[in-house]
């Protein structure tokens, strides 16, 4: 039997000069590992039985209607501009338009080299794949804009980083898979009118109402600056926040070296590479404005009277850090019981987050425990916390249901670092009941009553950092 699903191509009839059609490259031994059920249904996919499954989520047996292809694009890499990057081991099968109408891409990661290999074998390890899986599912189940998981599948195959790892498919499904390197490429080989034909398309297919290439900036802008927000309100470091993985629908994607903090540090860094912290925690906003200058950089390209694009470019980027600050301000209040935040507001959250860095309070069960009976148990010292307690509850005496406002705002549980390693480490050794725990617990995560997850590591069982050995 072959897998169904209704698929509508649009990308596969742009130019051919935006991707390389490729097939991918058939596994060993697939055997699927998680399948997303619910998500399968809203994008109208068939139903089929695992061993099905498995063959198609691993690129072995292409559904029919599938055109599958890597795309194109480019990329500043921590600050480095690389003038070609593409798909080096994802391939698009395809889009399908789901129960919400929207278009979504569906993608496979790690099923093969393709011509933007650049070397690399075009494949994934099972840990990374178990990563992106469960953390992109944790971000969609905390309300913030992500890519999706719809299948992972174990090949049967090792591959090969410093030693050898049990391969693994992802697949991946997106609003699309167009970054900001996307128009990059085009614009930096004077390519006009594809840049023309890709800002049209993506207004089309994510901001219908923008008007022309700075109507795009503008909306990609505002859409950024929402998920930078939302990433920090919950503790979370993108950890490679390159031009090539800032989505031009506002979506999070590529989940390489991600992690959600536990103990407060505002310039927390995991990822083993990010070396000189570029990415890390409070550096987010002005990363995500660079990112957005570069987005610039590369529209006004295409524009006619060049004097005229800089300076409305230049007004839309350096608008930019105002409408985080603002989103910024909208979610931290919300966190500590306001409504309606105000920018004095501002202080008493500064405040309480430099208390968290001072005591190295756990930054999602400290803001949880302000809605509950013994917040204070979440800090050393107690008199900087009964003075900022007494502040705060002065502020909030007017609000008219603050705990209502910080139980939709703070989560009880969010994927641990060291909770995702364990449940790798099972996984790896044919166990996924650490896997099936922990999807459970994170897909209500404003309301789960798993304490054990809820915890924040012991000294012992602190990860300190993640890899990029993907
Ligand atoms: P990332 O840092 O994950 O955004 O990846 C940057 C670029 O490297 C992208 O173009 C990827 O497709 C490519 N890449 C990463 N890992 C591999 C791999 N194992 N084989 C081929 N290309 C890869
Ligand atoms: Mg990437
Ligand atoms: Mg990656």
């Amino acid at each position: 039997m072959t897998f169904s699903a209704p698929f509508d191509n649009s990308f596969a009839a742009l130019p051919a000069s935006f991707y390389t059609r490729i097939t991918p490259t058939p596994v060993a031994d697939p055997k699927l590992l998680a399948f997303n059920a619910d998500l399968a249904k809203t994008l109208g996919l068939g139903e089929a039985g695992d061993e099905d499954l498995a063959f198609t989520f691993s690129g072995n047996e292409l559904p029919q209607g599938a055109d599958p292809l890597a795309q194109l694009y480019a990329g500043h890499q921590f600050g480095n501009f690389n003038p070609q990057l593409g798909d080096g081991r994802a391939i698009l099968l395809g889009e399908v338009v789901d129960s919400t109408g929207t278009r979504r891409d569906i993608q496979l990661k790690g099923s093969g080299p393709t011509p933007y290999s650049r070397g690399g074998d075009g494949r994934a390890w099972l840990g990374p794949v178990l990563r992106e899986y469960v953390v992109s599912e944790a971000m969609h189940a905390l309300g913030i804009p992500t890519t999706r998981a719809l299948a992972a599948v174990a090949t049967g195959e090792d591959i090969y980083r410093e030693t050898a790892l049990p391969g693994g498919v992802l697949t991946r499904v997106a609003a699309s898979h167009l970054r900001v390197g996307t128009f990059q490429v085009f614009a930096h080989r004077g390519e006009v009118e594809n840049l023309s034909t890709l800002t049209d398309y993506a207004i089309e297919r994510h901001y219908p109402n923008a008007d022309g290439p700075m109507g795009l900036l503008r909306a990609v802008c505002a859409a950024q600056a929402e998920l930078i927000a939302a990433w920090m309100s919950v503790g979370f470091i993108h950890g490679v926040m390159n031009t090539d993985n800032c989505s031009i629908s506002g979506e999070t994607i590529d989940y390489g070296p991600c992690a959600f903090m536990d103990a407060f540090h505002a310039n927390r860094v995991f990822s083993s590479i990010d070396r000189q912290g570029r990415y890390a925690f409070s550096n987010q906003p002005q990363m995500a404005v660079w990112n957005m200058a570069q987005l610039a950089t590369a529209l006004i390209q295409q524009l006619d009277d060049p004097d005229a694009a800089v300076a409305e470019a230049t007004e839309i980027v350096h608008a930019m850090p105002a409408l985080i600050e603002a989103a910024w301000l909208k979610r931290f209040g919300a966190k500590i019981g306001i409504a309606e935040p105000l920018a004095e507001d501002a202080a008493l959250i500064d405040d309480l987050l430099a208390l968290m860095q001072q005591d190295g309070a756990d930054f999602t069960n400290a803001f949880r425990a302000l809605s509950g009976e013994t917040p204070q148990d979440q800090f050393l010292d107690q008199g900087a916390f009964a003075t900022w307690q007494a502040e705060w509850q002065a502020r909030i005496a007017s609000e008219s249901d603050p705990v209502a406002v910080m139980n939709a705002a703070n989560p009880v549980i969010i994927p641990r670092n060291h909770r995702i390693e364990q449940m790798i480490q099972a996984a790896v050794a044919g166990d996924m009941a650490p896997f099936e725990r922990l999807m459970k617990a994170l897909a209500t995560p404003y309301q789960t009553t798993d304490t054990d997850l809820r915890r924040a590591p012991t000294d012992g069982e602190i990860v300190p950092a993640t890899f990029c050995g993907t």
